[in-house]
Protein backbone atom coordinates (compact mmCIF):
# COMPACT_ATOMS: atom_id res chain seq x y z
CA UNK A 1 0.00 0.00 0.00
CA UNK A 2 1.01 3.25 -0.99
CA UNK A 3 2.50 5.64 2.00
CA UNK A 4 -0.30 8.30 0.60
CA UNK A 5 -3.08 6.13 1.44
CA UNK A 6 -1.66 4.54 4.54
CA UNK A 7 -1.66 8.34 5.81
CA UNK A 8 -5.00 8.45 5.00
CA UNK A 9 -5.91 5.06 7.00
CA UNK A 10 -6.51 2.71 3.73
CA UNK A 11 -4.71 -0.76 4.00
CA UNK A 12 -5.14 -3.55 1.47
CA UNK A 13 -7.74 -5.15 3.49
CA UNK A 14 -10.30 -2.41 5.32
CA UNK A 15 -13.26 -2.50 8.14
CA UNK A 16 -16.16 -1.20 6.79
CA UNK A 17 -18.14 -0.27 9.84
CA UNK A 18 -17.27 2.48 12.57
CA UNK A 19 -19.24 3.09 15.16
CA UNK A 20 -17.08 4.15 18.17
CA UNK A 21 -15.35 0.61 16.97
CA UNK A 22 -14.02 -0.55 13.63
CA UNK A 23 -15.59 -3.79 12.54
CA UNK A 24 -16.94 -5.18 9.62
CA UNK A 25 -17.42 -9.26 9.29
CA UNK A 26 -19.87 -8.62 6.15
CA UNK A 27 -18.70 -9.91 2.80
CA UNK A 28 -15.44 -8.52 1.32
CA UNK A 29 -15.75 -6.10 -1.86
CA UNK A 30 -12.94 -4.68 -3.68
CA UNK A 31 -12.58 -1.30 -4.76
CA UNK A 32 -11.39 -0.81 -8.65
CA UNK A 33 -10.20 2.28 -9.60
CA UNK A 34 -12.02 3.55 -13.18
CA UNK A 35 -8.56 5.05 -14.64
CA UNK A 36 -7.59 1.62 -15.04
CA UNK A 37 -9.57 -0.73 -13.36
CA UNK A 38 -6.98 -1.54 -10.89
CA UNK A 39 -8.43 -2.50 -7.39
CA UNK A 40 -6.82 -0.24 -5.00
CA UNK A 41 -7.99 -2.47 -1.93
CA UNK A 42 -10.78 -4.23 -0.30
CA UNK A 43 -13.41 -3.12 2.61
CA UNK A 44 -15.69 -5.81 4.83
CA UNK A 45 -18.85 -5.05 4.74
CA UNK A 46 -21.54 -4.39 7.34
CA UNK A 47 -23.79 -7.48 8.13
CA UNK A 48 -27.45 -6.90 9.15
CA UNK A 49 -27.11 -6.94 12.49
CA UNK A 50 -24.02 -4.49 12.98
CA UNK A 51 -26.33 -2.21 10.96
CA UNK A 52 -28.58 -2.73 14.02
CA UNK A 53 -25.88 -2.23 16.50
CA UNK A 54 -24.46 0.83 14.85
CA UNK A 55 -27.30 2.72 14.63
CA UNK A 56 -27.98 2.09 18.60
CA UNK A 57 -24.43 3.58 18.97
CA UNK A 58 -24.84 6.43 17.07
CA UNK A 59 -28.74 6.97 19.43
CA UNK A 60 -26.27 6.62 22.49
CA UNK A 61 -23.61 9.28 21.08
CA UNK A 62 -26.40 11.59 19.71
CA UNK A 63 -27.94 11.37 24.00
CA UNK A 64 -24.81 12.95 25.43
CA UNK A 65 -24.23 14.94 22.05
CA UNK A 66 -27.13 16.93 22.35
CA UNK A 67 -25.99 18.14 25.73
CA UNK A 68 -22.81 19.96 24.70
CA UNK A 69 -23.61 23.48 24.11
CA UNK A 70 -23.88 24.69 20.43
CA UNK A 71 -20.88 26.54 20.03
CA UNK A 72 -18.71 23.51 21.73
CA UNK A 73 -19.97 21.47 18.89
CA UNK A 74 -18.25 23.93 16.96
CA UNK A 75 -15.00 23.37 18.25
CA UNK A 76 -15.08 20.10 17.01
CA UNK A 77 -16.07 21.06 13.43
CA UNK A 78 -13.36 23.85 13.47
CA UNK A 79 -10.84 21.44 14.44
CA UNK A 80 -12.73 18.40 11.31
CA UNK A 81 -11.88 22.09 8.66
CA UNK A 82 -8.26 22.11 10.11
CA UNK A 83 -7.27 18.57 9.90
CA UNK A 84 -9.31 18.24 6.26
CA UNK A 85 -7.26 21.53 5.31
CA UNK A 86 -3.72 19.47 6.83
CA UNK A 87 -5.00 16.27 4.11
CA UNK A 88 -6.44 18.09 1.47
CA UNK A 89 -4.13 16.90 -1.06
CA UNK A 90 -4.02 13.10 -0.11
CA UNK A 91 -7.71 12.94 0.07
CA UNK A 92 -8.12 14.35 -3.09
CA UNK A 93 -5.78 11.90 -4.65
CA UNK A 94 -7.92 9.11 -3.28
CA UNK A 95 -11.46 10.89 -4.67
CA UNK A 96 -9.68 10.93 -8.01
CA UNK A 97 -8.26 7.40 -7.54
CA UNK A 98 -11.51 5.81 -6.54
CA UNK A 99 -13.95 7.81 -8.73
CA UNK A 100 -12.27 9.41 -11.97
CA UNK A 101 -12.59 12.98 -11.51
CA UNK A 102 -9.90 15.34 -12.28
CA UNK A 103 -7.02 15.98 -9.51
CA UNK A 104 -8.65 19.70 -9.58
CA UNK A 105 -12.46 18.65 -9.03
CA UNK A 106 -10.84 16.64 -6.52
CA UNK A 107 -9.75 19.34 -4.73
CA UNK A 108 -12.13 21.30 -5.40
CA UNK A 109 -14.72 19.13 -3.77
CA UNK A 110 -12.18 19.01 -0.49
CA UNK A 111 -12.27 22.42 -0.16
CA UNK A 112 -15.91 22.21 -0.07
CA UNK A 113 -15.96 19.97 2.91
CA UNK A 114 -13.24 22.50 4.36
CA UNK A 115 -15.77 25.74 3.37
CA UNK A 116 -19.01 24.07 5.64
CA UNK A 117 -17.33 23.53 7.94
CA UNK A 118 -16.24 26.48 8.68
CA UNK A 119 -19.96 27.60 7.99
CA UNK A 120 -21.16 25.17 9.73
CA UNK A 121 -19.09 26.75 13.08
CA UNK A 122 -20.02 30.05 12.45
CA UNK A 123 -23.83 28.39 12.71
CA UNK A 124 -23.08 26.82 15.53
CA UNK A 125 -23.44 30.18 17.37
CA UNK A 126 -26.41 31.11 15.40
CA UNK A 127 -29.66 28.47 15.98
CA UNK A 128 -31.66 31.56 16.93
CA UNK A 129 -35.09 31.00 17.60
CA UNK A 130 -38.28 33.70 17.54
CA UNK A 131 -39.96 35.41 20.46
CA UNK A 132 -43.59 36.31 19.31
CA UNK A 133 -45.95 38.70 20.58
CA UNK A 134 -48.54 36.71 23.01
CA UNK A 135 -52.28 37.47 22.48
CA UNK A 136 -52.77 36.87 26.15
CA UNK A 137 -51.46 38.81 29.02
CA UNK A 138 -48.63 38.29 31.18
CA UNK A 139 -47.76 35.35 28.41
CA UNK A 140 -44.15 35.32 26.52
CA UNK A 141 -44.97 33.19 23.13
CA UNK A 142 -41.29 31.62 21.69
CA UNK A 143 -39.75 29.02 18.93
CA UNK A 144 -36.83 27.20 19.67
CA UNK A 145 -34.86 24.73 17.68
CA UNK A 146 -33.44 21.36 19.81
CA UNK A 147 -31.14 18.67 18.34
CA UNK A 148 -33.02 15.97 16.45
CA UNK A 149 -31.58 12.77 16.61
CA UNK A 150 -29.93 10.27 14.64
CA UNK A 151 -29.60 11.40 10.92
CA UNK A 152 -29.06 8.86 8.07
CA UNK A 153 -26.93 9.85 5.25
CA UNK A 154 -27.03 7.94 1.92
CA UNK A 155 -24.71 9.34 -0.39
CA UNK A 156 -24.20 8.91 -4.21
CA UNK A 157 -20.62 7.95 -5.91
CA UNK A 158 -20.22 10.92 -7.78
CA UNK A 159 -19.45 13.46 -4.62
CA UNK A 160 -17.80 10.64 -2.49
CA UNK A 161 -16.58 12.78 0.47
CA UNK A 162 -18.62 16.86 0.03
CA UNK A 163 -22.30 15.22 0.31
CA UNK A 164 -21.22 13.47 3.76
CA UNK A 165 -19.80 16.99 5.02
CA UNK A 166 -22.64 18.91 3.62
CA UNK A 167 -25.11 16.82 5.86
CA UNK A 168 -22.22 15.72 9.14
CA UNK A 169 -21.19 19.17 9.72
CA UNK A 170 -24.23 21.41 9.73
CA UNK A 171 -26.18 17.73 11.39
CA UNK A 172 -23.27 17.67 13.76
CA UNK A 173 -23.28 21.51 15.07
CA UNK A 174 -27.35 21.29 15.48
CA UNK A 175 -26.57 17.98 18.38
CA UNK A 176 -27.20 15.48 16.06
CA UNK A 177 -25.39 12.19 15.39
CA UNK A 178 -24.61 10.47 11.92
CA UNK A 179 -24.98 7.15 10.22
CA UNK A 180 -23.61 7.21 6.74
CA UNK A 181 -24.31 4.78 4.07
CA UNK A 182 -21.76 5.52 1.14
CA UNK A 183 -21.97 4.70 -2.53
CA UNK A 184 -20.59 0.98 -3.34
CA UNK A 185 -18.55 2.41 -5.29
CA UNK A 186 -16.54 4.80 -3.04
CA UNK A 187 -16.14 2.94 0.42
CA UNK A 188 -12.47 3.88 0.67
CA UNK A 189 -13.48 7.40 0.59
CA UNK A 190 -15.62 7.05 3.25
CA UNK A 191 -13.33 5.25 5.05
CA UNK A 192 -10.67 7.72 4.91
CA UNK A 193 -13.30 10.63 5.87
CA UNK A 194 -14.14 8.67 9.08
CA UNK A 195 -10.66 8.13 10.17
CA UNK A 196 -10.33 11.79 9.81
CA UNK A 197 -13.04 12.54 11.73
CA UNK A 198 -12.76 10.30 14.27
CA UNK A 199 -9.27 11.75 15.20
CA UNK A 200 -10.78 14.83 15.99
CA UNK A 201 -13.61 13.51 17.99
CA UNK A 202 -10.87 11.70 19.72
CA UNK A 203 -8.62 14.66 20.25
CA UNK A 204 -11.70 17.13 21.51
CA UNK A 205 -13.50 14.17 23.49
CA UNK A 206 -16.68 13.80 21.53
CA UNK A 207 -18.04 10.31 21.19
CA UNK A 208 -16.48 9.50 17.96
CA UNK A 209 -19.82 7.55 17.26
CA UNK A 210 -21.26 10.47 16.52
CA UNK A 211 -19.78 10.15 12.97
CA UNK A 212 -20.71 6.53 12.47
CA UNK A 213 -20.14 4.74 8.83
CA UNK A 214 -21.81 1.55 7.46
CA UNK A 215 -20.59 0.24 4.30
CA UNK A 216 -22.96 -1.86 2.75
CA UNK A 217 -25.41 -2.42 0.35
CA UNK A 218 -28.61 -0.72 -0.19
CA UNK A 219 -30.77 -3.52 0.97
CA UNK A 220 -28.79 -3.83 4.40
CA UNK A 221 -27.40 -0.73 5.43
CA UNK A 222 -29.56 1.57 2.94
CA UNK A 223 -32.84 -0.27 4.05
CA UNK A 224 -32.13 -0.17 7.58
CA UNK A 225 -31.24 3.77 7.75
CA UNK A 226 -35.12 4.05 5.88
CA UNK A 227 -37.22 1.36 7.96
CA UNK A 228 -35.26 2.01 11.39
CA UNK A 229 -37.46 4.89 13.62
CA UNK A 230 -34.13 5.42 15.76
CA UNK A 231 -33.61 7.48 12.36
CA UNK A 232 -36.09 10.36 12.45
CA UNK A 233 -34.55 12.02 9.46
CA UNK A 234 -33.10 10.07 6.25
CA UNK A 235 -30.65 12.58 3.67
CA UNK A 236 -30.24 10.61 0.65
CA UNK A 237 -28.60 11.67 -2.65
CA UNK A 238 -28.85 9.69 -5.56
CA UNK A 239 -30.70 8.51 -8.34
CA UNK A 240 -34.64 9.86 -8.48
CA UNK A 241 -35.17 5.53 -8.60
CA UNK A 242 -33.52 5.36 -5.04
CA UNK A 243 -35.48 8.71 -3.64
CA UNK A 244 -38.69 7.05 -4.80
CA UNK A 245 -38.04 3.75 -3.16
CA UNK A 246 -36.37 5.47 0.31
CA UNK A 247 -39.24 8.29 0.68
CA UNK A 248 -41.63 5.77 0.77
CA UNK A 249 -40.16 3.46 3.29
CA UNK A 250 -38.98 6.46 5.67
CA UNK A 251 -42.82 7.96 5.44
CA UNK A 252 -44.35 4.29 5.81
CA UNK A 253 -43.11 5.13 9.19
CA UNK A 254 -43.90 9.04 9.26
CA UNK A 255 -40.41 9.69 9.44
CA UNK A 256 -38.83 12.79 7.68
CA UNK A 257 -36.64 12.36 4.06
CA UNK A 258 -34.90 15.19 3.01
CA UNK A 259 -33.97 14.19 -1.26
CA UNK A 260 -31.21 15.26 -3.10
CA UNK A 261 -31.75 13.21 -6.43
CA UNK A 262 -31.54 13.71 -9.96
CA UNK A 263 -31.15 16.61 -12.36
CA UNK A 264 -31.61 17.11 -16.05
CA UNK A 265 -30.27 20.93 -16.40
CA UNK A 266 -30.55 22.84 -18.82
CA UNK A 267 -29.25 26.35 -20.31
CA UNK A 268 -30.87 28.98 -22.57
CA UNK A 269 -28.81 30.86 -24.68
CA UNK A 270 -30.31 34.05 -26.06
CA UNK A 271 -29.49 35.75 -29.08
CA UNK A 272 -27.92 38.82 -27.26
CA UNK A 273 -25.70 36.69 -24.92
CA UNK A 274 -21.87 36.56 -24.78
CA UNK A 275 -21.21 33.44 -26.63
CA UNK A 276 -17.77 33.18 -25.35
CA UNK A 277 -18.95 33.13 -21.55
CA UNK A 278 -21.99 30.84 -22.83
CA UNK A 279 -19.82 28.07 -24.51
CA UNK A 280 -17.83 28.12 -21.57
CA UNK A 281 -20.31 27.42 -18.57
CA UNK A 282 -21.53 24.92 -21.05
CA UNK A 283 -18.33 22.77 -21.77
CA UNK A 284 -17.74 22.76 -18.21
CA UNK A 285 -21.70 21.75 -16.96
CA UNK A 286 -21.40 19.36 -19.63
CA UNK A 287 -17.85 17.77 -19.28
CA UNK A 288 -16.98 18.27 -15.83
CA UNK A 289 -16.59 14.79 -14.17
CA UNK A 290 -17.10 13.77 -16.93
CA UNK A 291 -21.10 14.85 -16.96
CA UNK A 292 -21.62 13.22 -13.40
CA UNK A 293 -22.41 15.70 -11.65
CA UNK A 294 -26.24 16.13 -10.70
CA UNK A 295 -25.73 19.51 -11.72
CA UNK A 296 -24.40 18.68 -14.89
CA UNK A 297 -25.55 20.57 -18.42
CA UNK A 298 -27.28 18.06 -20.36
CA UNK A 299 -29.40 20.40 -22.69
CA UNK A 300 -29.01 23.92 -24.27
CA UNK A 301 -32.01 25.73 -25.75
CA UNK A 302 -30.18 28.17 -28.47
CA UNK A 303 -32.61 30.95 -30.11
CA UNK A 304 -32.88 29.74 -34.17
CA UNK A 305 -30.73 32.74 -34.88
CA UNK A 306 -27.66 31.80 -33.34
CA UNK A 307 -27.97 27.99 -33.39
CA UNK A 308 -25.57 27.52 -35.78
CA UNK A 309 -22.61 29.75 -34.01
CA UNK A 310 -22.87 27.89 -30.83
CA UNK A 311 -23.16 24.69 -32.30
CA UNK A 312 -19.78 25.11 -34.34
CA UNK A 313 -18.40 26.48 -31.14
CA UNK A 314 -19.38 23.78 -28.82
CA UNK A 315 -18.25 20.69 -31.13
CA UNK A 316 -14.72 22.97 -31.42
CA UNK A 317 -14.59 23.04 -27.51
CA UNK A 318 -15.77 19.36 -27.03
CA UNK A 319 -13.07 18.12 -29.88
CA UNK A 320 -10.34 19.70 -27.80
CA UNK A 321 -11.33 18.23 -24.77
CA UNK A 322 -7.89 16.56 -23.13
CA UNK A 323 -8.96 12.99 -22.00
CA UNK A 324 -7.22 10.23 -19.89
CA UNK A 325 -5.87 9.73 -16.67
CA UNK A 326 -7.30 12.32 -14.12
CA UNK A 327 -4.40 12.37 -11.95
CA UNK A 328 -2.85 14.01 -15.02
CA UNK A 329 -2.86 17.83 -14.53
CA UNK A 330 -3.17 18.37 -17.92
CA UNK A 331 -6.18 16.07 -18.21
CA UNK A 332 -9.81 17.82 -18.50
CA UNK A 333 -12.03 14.87 -18.51
CA UNK A 334 -11.16 11.46 -16.57
CA UNK A 335 -13.10 7.89 -17.02
CA UNK A 336 -17.00 6.97 -16.07
CA UNK A 337 -17.34 5.81 -12.79
CA UNK A 338 -17.66 2.35 -14.47
CA UNK A 339 -18.64 -0.24 -17.28
CA UNK A 340 -22.50 -0.29 -16.71
CA UNK A 341 -21.92 3.85 -16.73
CA UNK A 342 -20.64 3.62 -20.47
CA UNK A 343 -23.00 1.03 -21.59
CA UNK A 344 -25.48 3.47 -20.55
CA UNK A 345 -24.06 6.26 -22.34
CA UNK A 346 -23.96 3.92 -25.45
CA UNK A 347 -27.45 2.63 -24.97
CA UNK A 348 -28.56 6.66 -24.73
CA UNK A 349 -27.12 7.67 -27.88
CA UNK A 350 -28.30 4.73 -29.80
CA UNK A 351 -32.10 5.77 -28.35
CA UNK A 352 -31.93 9.65 -29.58
CA UNK A 353 -30.71 8.68 -32.90
CA UNK A 354 -33.87 5.89 -33.50
CA UNK A 355 -36.06 8.99 -31.66
CA UNK A 356 -34.67 10.96 -34.70
CA UNK A 357 -31.95 12.99 -32.81
CA UNK A 358 -28.49 13.97 -34.47
CA UNK A 359 -24.84 13.43 -33.63
CA UNK A 360 -22.98 16.15 -33.72
CA UNK A 361 -19.45 14.88 -31.90
CA UNK A 362 -18.24 12.11 -29.89
CA UNK A 363 -20.83 9.29 -29.24
CA UNK A 364 -19.04 6.69 -31.71
CA UNK A 365 -18.46 4.21 -28.49
CA UNK A 366 -14.55 3.95 -28.76
CA UNK A 367 -12.40 4.59 -26.40
CA UNK A 368 -10.41 8.08 -26.89
CA UNK A 369 -6.89 7.72 -27.53
CA UNK A 370 -3.90 7.10 -25.19
CA UNK A 371 -6.32 6.88 -22.60
CA UNK A 372 -5.54 4.17 -19.88
CA UNK A 373 -5.81 0.51 -20.74
CA UNK A 374 -8.67 -0.79 -18.58
CA UNK A 375 -10.04 2.51 -18.01
CA UNK A 376 -14.06 3.35 -18.78
CA UNK A 377 -13.19 6.56 -21.30
CA UNK A 378 -15.88 7.70 -23.55
CA UNK A 379 -15.21 10.87 -26.01
CA UNK A 380 -17.82 13.81 -24.95
CA UNK A 381 -20.70 13.59 -27.37
CA UNK A 382 -22.75 16.48 -28.47
CA UNK A 383 -26.33 15.83 -30.09
CA UNK A 384 -29.12 17.87 -31.76
CA UNK A 385 -32.77 17.00 -30.90
CA UNK A 386 -36.01 19.04 -31.75
CA UNK A 387 -37.06 19.18 -28.53
CA UNK A 388 -37.27 16.74 -25.58
CA UNK A 389 -37.64 13.74 -26.91
CA UNK A 390 -38.60 10.69 -24.32
CA UNK A 391 -34.83 9.70 -24.05
CA UNK A 392 -33.95 13.77 -23.05
CA UNK A 393 -36.77 13.36 -20.35
CA UNK A 394 -34.15 11.02 -18.61
CA UNK A 395 -31.13 11.51 -16.75
CA UNK A 396 -28.30 10.24 -18.72
CA UNK A 397 -25.67 10.23 -16.13
CA UNK A 398 -22.43 11.06 -18.69
CA UNK A 399 -20.96 13.58 -21.00
CA UNK A 400 -24.06 13.74 -23.02
CA UNK A 401 -24.98 17.02 -24.41
CA UNK A 402 -28.55 18.07 -26.50
CA UNK A 403 -28.23 20.82 -28.40
CA UNK A 404 -32.39 22.28 -29.05
CA UNK A 405 -33.31 25.52 -31.13
CA UNK A 406 -36.18 27.89 -30.24
CA UNK A 407 -38.14 30.90 -31.77
CA UNK A 408 -39.90 32.35 -29.12
CA UNK A 409 -39.22 33.32 -25.42
CA UNK A 410 -42.30 31.45 -23.81
CA UNK A 411 -40.98 28.55 -26.16
CA UNK A 412 -37.82 28.64 -24.39
CA UNK A 413 -39.30 28.51 -21.49
CA UNK A 414 -41.84 25.76 -21.72
CA UNK A 415 -39.11 23.30 -23.26
CA UNK A 416 -36.73 24.20 -20.48
CA UNK A 417 -39.68 23.09 -17.91
CA UNK A 418 -41.03 20.55 -19.88
CA UNK A 419 -38.79 17.60 -17.79
CA UNK A 420 -39.41 15.69 -14.67
CA UNK A 421 -36.46 16.90 -12.97
CA UNK A 422 -35.72 20.62 -11.62
CA UNK A 423 -32.50 20.78 -10.14
CA UNK A 424 -30.70 23.54 -11.43
CA UNK A 425 -31.16 26.11 -14.72
CA UNK A 426 -28.71 29.30 -16.42
CA UNK A 427 -29.88 31.56 -18.77
CA UNK A 428 -27.23 33.49 -21.28
CA UNK A 429 -28.39 36.86 -21.92
CA UNK A 430 -27.93 40.14 -21.78
CA UNK A 431 -31.39 41.66 -22.47
CA UNK A 432 -32.23 41.84 -18.52
CA UNK A 433 -36.15 41.11 -19.42
CA UNK A 434 -35.41 37.71 -20.24
CA UNK A 435 -33.36 37.37 -17.16
CA UNK A 436 -36.00 38.57 -14.77
CA UNK A 437 -38.54 36.50 -16.92
CA UNK A 438 -36.57 33.31 -16.28
CA UNK A 439 -36.01 34.19 -12.46
CA UNK A 440 -39.37 34.91 -11.95
CA UNK A 441 -42.68 32.72 -10.60
CA UNK A 442 -43.24 31.52 -14.42
CA UNK A 443 -39.88 31.28 -15.30
CA UNK A 444 -37.27 28.19 -14.46
CA UNK A 445 -38.67 25.78 -12.22
CA UNK A 446 -35.86 24.34 -11.12
CA UNK A 447 -34.11 24.84 -7.18
CA UNK A 448 -31.22 27.07 -8.73
CA UNK A 449 -31.45 29.49 -11.50
CA UNK A 450 -28.46 31.54 -12.28
CA UNK A 451 -27.90 34.31 -14.74
CA UNK A 452 -24.91 34.55 -17.35
CA UNK A 453 -23.57 31.39 -15.00
CA UNK A 454 -24.23 27.84 -15.89
CA UNK A 455 -25.85 25.02 -14.16
CA UNK A 456 -22.90 23.23 -12.50
CA UNK A 457 -20.54 24.60 -9.65
CA UNK A 458 -22.65 25.96 -6.51
CA UNK A 459 -21.48 27.60 -3.62
CA UNK A 460 -22.00 26.16 -0.28
CA UNK A 461 -23.11 29.19 1.20
CA UNK A 462 -26.99 29.51 -0.54
CA UNK A 463 -29.55 26.50 -0.33
CA UNK A 464 -28.78 23.80 -1.99
CA UNK A 465 -31.22 21.59 -3.84
CA UNK A 466 -34.08 20.93 -6.26
CA UNK A 467 -38.05 20.68 -7.45
CA UNK A 468 -40.16 18.03 -9.01
CA UNK A 469 -38.41 14.30 -9.37
CA UNK A 470 -35.43 16.25 -7.83
CA UNK A 471 -37.33 15.63 -4.69
CA UNK A 472 -37.30 19.20 -3.08
CA UNK A 473 -34.61 18.84 -0.31
CA UNK A 474 -32.42 21.71 0.60
CA UNK A 475 -28.85 21.22 2.09
CA UNK A 476 -26.27 23.30 2.97
CA UNK A 477 -26.03 26.83 3.64
CA UNK A 478 -29.02 29.32 4.38
CA UNK A 479 -31.92 27.66 6.35
CA UNK A 480 -31.07 24.33 5.49
CA UNK A 481 -30.13 23.53 9.20
CA UNK A 482 -33.34 23.72 9.90
CA UNK A 483 -34.23 19.95 8.58
CA UNK A 484 -31.75 18.95 11.26
CA UNK A 485 -33.09 20.21 14.16
CA UNK A 486 -36.72 19.53 15.39
CA UNK A 487 -38.81 23.40 16.43
CA UNK A 488 -40.63 23.86 19.01
CA UNK A 489 -43.33 26.56 20.27
CA UNK A 490 -43.45 27.46 23.82
CA UNK A 491 -45.89 29.38 25.47
CA UNK A 492 -44.43 30.92 29.34
CA UNK A 493 -47.73 32.03 31.50
CA UNK A 494 -45.65 34.60 34.31
CA UNK A 495 -48.92 35.97 35.48
CA UNK A 496 -51.40 34.69 38.30
CA UNK A 497 -54.56 33.98 36.22
CA UNK A 498 -54.84 31.27 33.33
CA UNK A 499 -56.61 33.18 30.19
CA UNK A 500 -56.87 30.68 27.50
CA UNK A 501 -56.21 31.13 23.87
CA UNK A 502 -58.74 32.75 21.52
CA UNK A 503 -60.55 34.47 24.54
CA UNK A 504 -62.33 31.21 25.48
CA UNK A 505 -64.17 30.67 28.86
CA UNK A 506 -63.70 27.47 30.63
CA UNK A 507 -65.73 27.11 33.61
CA UNK A 508 -65.07 29.79 36.46
P1 LIG B 1 -27.80 5.66 -6.83
O1 LIG B 1 -29.22 6.08 -6.69
O2 LIG B 1 -27.49 4.44 -7.60
O3 LIG B 1 -27.16 5.44 -5.36
C1 LIG B 1 -27.13 6.48 -4.42
C2 LIG B 1 -27.05 5.88 -3.02
O4 LIG B 1 -28.31 5.29 -2.70
C3 LIG B 1 -26.02 4.76 -2.87
O5 LIG B 1 -25.40 4.86 -1.60
C4 LIG B 1 -26.88 3.51 -2.97
O6 LIG B 1 -26.30 2.38 -2.36
C5 LIG B 1 -28.13 3.96 -2.23
N1 LIG B 1 -29.34 3.20 -2.55
C6 LIG B 1 -29.75 2.75 -3.76
N2 LIG B 1 -30.94 2.12 -3.64
C7 LIG B 1 -31.30 2.20 -2.33
C8 LIG B 1 -32.41 1.72 -1.57
N3 LIG B 1 -33.41 1.06 -2.15
N4 LIG B 1 -32.44 1.96 -0.25
C9 LIG B 1 -31.44 2.66 0.34
N5 LIG B 1 -30.35 3.11 -0.31
C10 LIG B 1 -30.27 2.89 -1.64
O7 LIG B 1 -27.01 6.93 -7.43
P2 LIG B 1 -25.50 7.02 -7.92
O8 LIG B 1 -25.34 6.31 -9.21
O9 LIG B 1 -24.56 6.71 -6.80
O10 LIG B 1 -25.38 8.61 -8.16
C11 LIG B 1 -25.85 9.26 -9.30
C12 LIG B 1 -27.19 9.89 -9.05
O11 LIG B 1 -27.15 10.75 -7.90
C13 LIG B 1 -27.62 10.79 -10.19
O12 LIG B 1 -28.97 10.63 -10.43
C14 LIG B 1 -27.33 12.20 -9.67
O13 LIG B 1 -28.06 13.22 -10.29
C15 LIG B 1 -27.69 12.03 -8.23
N6 LIG B 1 -27.08 13.05 -7.38
C16 LIG B 1 -27.88 14.05 -6.90
C17 LIG B 1 -27.32 15.07 -6.14
C18 LIG B 1 -28.16 16.20 -5.66
O14 LIG B 1 -27.70 16.92 -4.78
N7 LIG B 1 -29.35 16.42 -6.17
C19 LIG B 1 -25.95 15.04 -5.83
C20 LIG B 1 -25.18 13.99 -6.32
C21 LIG B 1 -25.76 13.00 -7.09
Amino acid sequence: MQDWLQRLGIAEENPGVFDGDWGGSGALVESASPIDGSVIACVRQATAAECETAVGRAHEAFLKWRMVPAPARGETIRRLGNELRRVKPELARLVTLEIGKILAEAEGEVQEMIDICDYAVGLSRQFHGLTLPSERPHHRLMEQWHPLGVVGVITAFNFPVAVWSWNSTIAAVCGDSVVWKPSHQTPLCAIAVTRIAERVCRETGADPAIFTLLCGGAETAGERLATDPRVPLVSATGSCAMGRVVAQKVSARLGRTLLELGGNNAVIVTPSANLELAVRAIVFGAVGTAGQRCTSTRRVIVHESITAALKERLIAAFESVRIGDPLDGATLMGPLISREAVIAMQAAIERLQREGGRILCGGDGTAPEGTPEGGRYMKPCLAEVSGNLPVVLEETFAPLLYVMSYREFDEAIALHNGVPQGLSSGIFTNDFREAERFLGASGSDCGIANGNAGTSGAEIGGAFGGEKDTGGGRESGSDSWEHYMRRQTNTINYGDDLPLAQGIEFGD
